[in-house]
This record gives C-alpha cells, sequence and structure tokens, in this order.
C-alpha cells in the first residue's frame, strides 16, 4: 500500500499545500514534508510566501532574512 493511500489527511491536508514541486511523493504528507526539511534546516514551503515558494529555497536562514531583513 502506498503511503498517500495510509494517510486518512492527505486529500484536506493537499488542498492547504501551496508547494509547486507537484512531482514530491510527500504532497499531502505534511509529516514527512517537515521531517525531510527539518533534517536539512529547511522549512516546509507553506511557510513561505507564494514568490518565496517559487525561489525553491526553504531554509531556515531564508525564512528568517525575509522577514527581519537580516
Ligand atoms: S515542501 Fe518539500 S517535501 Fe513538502 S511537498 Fe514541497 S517539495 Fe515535497
Amino acid at each position: 500500500m502506498r503511503k498517500l493511500d495510509q494517510c486518512p489527511r492527505v486529500k484536506i491536508n493537499s488542498t492547504y499545500c501551496i508547494c509547486t514541486v507537484q512531482s514530491c511523493n510527500k504532497r499531502g504528507l505534511c509529516c514527512e514534508c517537515l521531517h525531510y526539511h527539518r533534517q536539512r534546516n529547511e522549512l516546509p514551503a507553506c511557510y513561505f510566501t507564494p514568490e518565496e515558494e517559487k525561489t525553491s529555497n526553504r531554509s531556515v536562514e531564508f525564512f528568517i532574512q525575509r522577514r527581519t531583513g537580516k
């Protein structure tokens, strides 16, 4: 069974997902998405504005820089 079929929230989660990486197999699986990016010192796409998300830069540094100007 695919992971996507095991999560009862996957359809609802997908309606909130602003990530433009359509091919990602973690779309709608927020726990896996968060874990994947956290391991890389990153944040999931939904932390960013649509404009920021399009840069594909998911780093915590980029997130802080955009909100503090530092
Ligand atoms: S934020 Fe990352 S892990 Fe989450 S759906 Fe987009 S590409 Fe996949």
